[in-house]
């Protein structure tokens, strides 16, 4: 786990915090998760993370790069975890599944969030929680931070959209949580 750790950081990749996969398998713990769908697998290790709580779990990981994606089979497979994860390559927007899932995690590009969201609603099965990462964005979502680059304000404020509109979204009650890089439990009413 460290060396995937260390990998991700050498090579910039956007993997979630410490406290955050702590939350996250707390989380799928106490729930008794059993089936999840993330958004979003990098180089697998959230989805291992995820999996290694319980050998009873299974989940669904989608990657567009193929690069990272090629990565994520290889360290599924180092930690034995294949019958237990299942990785898709492709665009998540594109994708078509139609099982259902206790827990479905967003941590994928962030200008995408509310359509990724309104997309996997329908994969949530009864009980079910949608989990979506990276919500204060390194604290650049806070209202009084003044972003100079552009694209990186046009990002900040997608994210900021995306928390309005779990915030004013009748089908669904969200709870904020201020861990790791920011983290949204979302529940159907
Ligand atoms: N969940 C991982 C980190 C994911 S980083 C972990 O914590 O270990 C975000 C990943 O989402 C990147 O690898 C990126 O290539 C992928 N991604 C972004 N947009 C996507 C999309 N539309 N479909 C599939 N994957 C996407
Ligand atoms: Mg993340």
């Amino acid at each position: 786990m460290d060396r995937l750790e260390q990998y991700a950081d050498e090579n910039n990749i956007p993997i979630m915090q410490k406290d955050g996969i702590l939350f996250l398998k707390d989380y799928i713990e106490k729930n008794g998760v059993k089936s999840i769908l993330e958004i979003g697998s990098a180089i697998g290790y959230s989805a291992i993370q995820m999996a290694s709580v319980n050998p009873n779990i299974k989940i669904v990981t989608i990657e567009r790069d193929e690069i990272r994606y090629n990565e994520a089979i290889k360290n599924i497979g180092k930690f034995n975890l294949d019958k237990q994860i299942d990785i898709i390559l492709g665009d998540a927007l594109e994708t078509e599944i139609s099982s259902k899932f206790d827990l479905i995690f967003i941590d994928a590009a962030k200008a995408q969030y509310i359509k990724f969201f309104e997309k996997y609603k329908s994969n949530l099965a009864d009980g079910g929680v949608i989990i979506s990462d990276n919500l204060s964005f390194h604290g650049l979502t806070e209202p009084d931070v003044v972003i100079r680059n552009r694209n990186l304000r046009q990002l900040v404020g997608k994210i900021n959209k995306y928390k309005d509109f779990l915030e004013n979204n009748s089908e669904f009650s969200t709870e904020f949580f201020d861990i790791g890089d920011g983290i949204a439990v979302s529940k159907r009413n």
